[in-house]
C-alpha cells in the first residue's frame, strides 16, 4: 500500500512540487489508507492534487465526477502533460469516442476517468463500473449536491445511489471551495461519506485586497474605465449580472481604447472559446463576463476582479473574486453595487422556475434559502466590519483574522450612528402589528418597508388617516426629519443583521428577525456605513478617488506582483514567448505548458542542465522530457 513517502515522491515526479500545501497531506493520507475524505479549501488552494496523487498511487481506477463538461478536455490535457494518463467520457464526444474512452479506461493503462454526474446514472457507465475496479471516487465541486447554494445540480443527488449499487465500495473523496457548515453537512449526508477525514483550510486569502463601493450605474462605468485604463499591463475580470450588461460594458471599454473581450453563455461556442483563449494567452487583458466565465480557469496572474453588480451569495462572490491572485501575489477584488442590484437579485429569485425536479413546495423552500444567502451578500455590501473577517466568519471560521487589506479597515467611509432610527423602526413594526391585528391563522400582520417609512415620517397620505388609523401609531411622525432613503437603508441593514426579516407573500412585508429583542436593550447600538461616494472624486480625495490613491500608496493595497529586475524581466519575456509558441504548436493553453510562477522560478534559478531544471517549481519528470530541450537553450543563450 502506498504511503505518504510515495505521495511526496509522486508530487515531485509528476508535478514538480517540493511539498504539500496545508490541508492536502491529511486528505491524501486518509485516501491512501482507504478512508473517505472531505476537502474544503478555497479556489486555488490545490484540491485537484488531493485526488490526482492518489489516482496514480492506488490500485485501480479513479473516477472523477466533475460538473463542467467543457473543462474536462483541459483537465485531462493538464494531467497528460504531467505524465498522468487520463481520459474523459462526455456528451461532446460521439458514441464511438465514448466507447473508445471507456475501453481505454478499462485497459488498466489509465489512472483516471473524468465524467459528469449525469453519466453515473447511464446503463453504459454502471455496466462499466460493475466490471472494473473503481478504487477512488473523487467528487469535484461537491457543494452542487446541496440546495444551500446557487450551484445545486440535481444529478449530484444520484451519486449516493451509484455508490450503493457498486459491487464493492470505493473510497469516496469530496471537494469543494464553498462550504458553509450547512453545505458540509449536506455533502456528508447526501453523498454518504463514511466517517470522512475532513480538512478545512483557512478561507482567508491574505493577498487579496477587498473593496466595496456603492455607486450609480454611471459612476460604476466611470470607475471601471479609469481603473482599467490605469493598468494596461494587468489581467482582470469584470463580472456583470446580465449578458446585455457584459456586452454594453465591453463595447464601452473598447470605445475607450481598452481591448476587452466579452463572455457569456449566449455567445456561440467558438466566440466564447476565443475569448477564453485570448484571455488565458494574455492576448486580451480584460474579460467582461457573466458568472459563466472562469470555472476551472487556472490563470494565475489575474490581478483584479471587479464586480459590476452584486452577486447573489457570498459563496458566488468569493468564488469569482477568488480567481484573482492565485499566484499568491497581491490582487484586488472590488465590488460595485447599488440598491438596484439588490432589487434585481430579489426579482431573479422570485421569478426563478428552472428546477423541474422540485415540487412547488420544494421550490418555495429553495427560494427562501436563496433569500437567506442573498441577505448575507447584502450584509457584505453594508457592513462596517473588516471584509476579510466578514467572509471568513461566514464560512464558519471563528478565529479572528488580522486584516490583510480591505476598504473598511482602511476606512474609506464614515459611519453614522443610527441607533435612534433603528429603535424607532423596530417599535414601528410592533405598532403596525398591534393596529392590524392577527390574520386568520393568528399570525401578526405586517407592512412593507415603504409603508413603515411613511408612518415614521408622518406622511399625510390619505390611507394613513383612513386605514386602520395608522396615524395613531406611537411612532407616527417620530422620524419626520430623517430622509426616507436613510430610513430604508437602516431597514435594509437591520434585515441583514437579523433584527428584521423580510417575508414574501403577495407583497414583501417586514417583520421581526431573530435578533429583534436586542433593539429594546439599554446598550443597543447600531451604525451604518456612509456609503455614497462622489462619482467623480478627484484622486486623493475622499471616496472612490482615495480607493485609487490607495493602490499606489498603501502597502496593503499594493496590487503589483513582485517585479523581476531588468534582465530577469527580459528573460521572462523570452520564456513567455516560447511558452506561447509551444502552446500554439500543441493547441493547448499556455498555463498547461507552464504557469507564470514556473517561468518566474526559471528566471530566478536560470537552470542550464536537466538536474537544475527539475528544481524549478512545477517541473516534473514528464515536463522536463517534453519541454526541457526547448527551454534550456533559451536560458543558456540568454546567459551567454
Ligand atoms: P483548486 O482546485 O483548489 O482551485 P488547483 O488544484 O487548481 O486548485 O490548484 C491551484 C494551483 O496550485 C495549480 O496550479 C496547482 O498545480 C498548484 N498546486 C497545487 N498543489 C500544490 C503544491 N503542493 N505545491 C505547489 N503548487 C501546488
Amino acid at each position: 500500500m502506498a504511503d505518504m513517502n510515495d505521495a511526496r515522491a509522486a508530487l515531485k515526479h509528476y508535478f514538480g512540487y517540493d511539498g504539500f500545501r496545508p490541508g492536502q497531506e491529511p486528505l491524501i493520507a486518509a485516501i491512501l489508507q482507504g478512508r473517505d475524505a472531505l476537502g474544503v479549501m478555497p479556489t486555488g488552494a490545490g484540491k485537484s492534487i488531493c485526488y490526482q496523487i492518489p489516482a496514480v498511487l492506488v490500485d485501480g481506477l479513479t473516477v472523477v465526477v466533475s460538473p463542467l463538461v467543457s473543462l474536462m478536455a483541459d483537465q485531462v490535457a493538464g494531467l497528460e502533460d504531467n505524465g498522468i494518463h487520463a481520459v474523459y467520457v462526455n456528451s461532446t464526444q460521439s458514441p464511438d469516442e465514448q466507447s473508445a474512452a471507456l475501453a481505454e479506461a478499462a485497459s488498466g493503462r489509465c489512472d483516471a476517468v473524468y465524467v459528469a454526474p449525469e453519466r453515473l446514472g447511464t446503463r453504459q457507465f454502471t455496466d462499466f463500473a460493475a466490471r472494473n475496479r473503481i478504487a477512488l471516487l473523487a467528487i469535484d465541486e461537491a457543494h452542487c449536491v446541496s440546495q444551500w447554494g446557487q450551484d445545486f445540480r440535481p444529478a449530484y443527488l444520484g451519486i449516493g445511489d451509484f455508490i450503493a449499487n457498486l459491487p464493492y465500495r470505493p473510497v469516496v473523496a469530496a471537494f469543494t471551495a464553498t462550504a458553509t457548515e450547512r453545505v458540509r453537512h449536506d455533502i456528508v449526508n447526501l453523498v454518504g461519506l463514511h466517517d470522512p477525514q475532513v480538512s478545512v483550510t483557512g478561507f482567508d486569502r491574505t493577498n487579496l485586497y477587498f473593496d466595496v463601493i456603492k455607486a450609480t450605474p454611471t459612476a460604476k462605468r466611470q470607475w471601471i474605465e479609469r481603473y482599467v485604463t490605469a493598468r494596461p499591463d494587468e489581467s482582470g475580470i469584470i463580472y456583470c449580472a446580465t449578458r446585455k450588461e457584459t456586452e454594453r460594458l465591453a463595447d464601452d471599454l473598447n470605445d475607450h481604447g481598452i481591448a476587452a473581450a466579452c463572455y457569456h453563455a449566449g455567445l456561440p461556442p467558438e466566440q466564447r472559446h476565443q475569448a477564453q483563449r485570448d484571455f488565458v494567452n494574455d492576448e486580451v487583458r480584460v474579460v467582461v463576463a457573466t458568472n459563466a466565465f472562469g470555472m476551472g480557469i487556472d490563470k494565475s496572474n489575474v490581478r483584479y476582479v471587479i464586480h459590476h453588480n452584486m452577486p447573489d451569495s457570498i459563496e458566488a462572490y468569493y468564488q469569482e473574486a477568488g480567481r484573482a491572485g492565485r499566484d499568491g501575489e497581491p490582487a484586488r477584488c472590488t465590488l460595485l453595487w447599488s440598491d438596484g442590484d439588490i432589487n434585481t437579485r430579489r426579482r431573479f429569485i422570485d421569478m426563478e422556475n428552472d428546477n423541474e425536479r422540485l415540487s412547488p413546495e420544494e421550490a418555495d423552500v429553495n427560494r427562501n434559502r436563496r433569500r437567506v444567502l442573498l441577505d448575507a451578500m447584502v450584509g457584505y455590501c453594508r457592513t462596517t466590519e473588516c471584509l476579510h473577517k466578514y467572509i471568513t466568519a461566514y464560512f464558519g471560521e471563528t478565529d479572528d483574522v488580522p486584516c490583510s487589506g480591505c476598504s473598511n479597515c482602511d476606512s474609506e467611509f464614515e459611519t453614522i450612528d443610527v441607533t435612534d432610527i433603528a429603535v424607532a423602526v423596530s417599535r414601528c413594526v410592533h405598532d403596525v402589528q398591534v393596529l392590524l391585528g392577527p390574520d386568520g391563522n393568528g399570525r401578526p400582520r405586517n407592512l412593507g418597508a415603504g409603508k413603515l417609512t411613511q408612518i415614521l415620517r408622518g406622511s399625510d397620505a390619505q390611507e394613513m388617516h383612513d386605514w386602520r388609523h395608522l396615524d395613531t401609531a406611537y411612532t407616527y411622525g417620530k422620524l419626520r426629519d430623517v430622509p426616507a432613503a436613510r430610513i430604508r437603508d437602516v431597514i435594509a441593514q437591520m434585515t441583514s443583521d437579523g433584527y428584521l426579516r423580510v417575508e414574501d407573500g403577495k407583497y414583501q412585508t417586514v417583520t421581526f428577525g431573530p435578533r429583534a429583542g436586542e433593539t429594546v436593550r439599554q446598550d443597543f447600538h447600531m451604525v451604518i456605513k456612509q456609503v455614497e461616494r462622489p462619482a467623480a472624486a478627484s484622486s486623493g480625495g475622499y471616496g472612490e478617488g482615495s480607493a485609487f490613491g490607495a493602490l499606489g500608496t498603501s502597502r496593503k493595497a499594493r496590487a503589483v506582483p513582485d517585479e523581476l529586475s531588468g534582465t530577469d524581466a527580459e528573460l521572462f519575456e523570452r520564456l513567455r514567448d516560447l511558452r506561447t509558441e509551444i502552446a500554439r504548436e500543441i493547441g493547448k493553453p499556455p498555463y498547461i505548458v507552464f504557469s507564470d510562477k514556473s517561468l518566474r522560478s526559471m528566471c530566478e534559478l536560470k537552470p542550464t542542465d536537466d538536474e537544475t531544471f527539475l528544481e524549478v517549481n512545477g517541473v516534473g519528470q514528464h515536463k522536463l522530457e517534453l519541454y526541457g530541450e526547448r527551454f534550456l537553450p533559451v536560458i543558456r543563450d540568454f546567459l551567454a
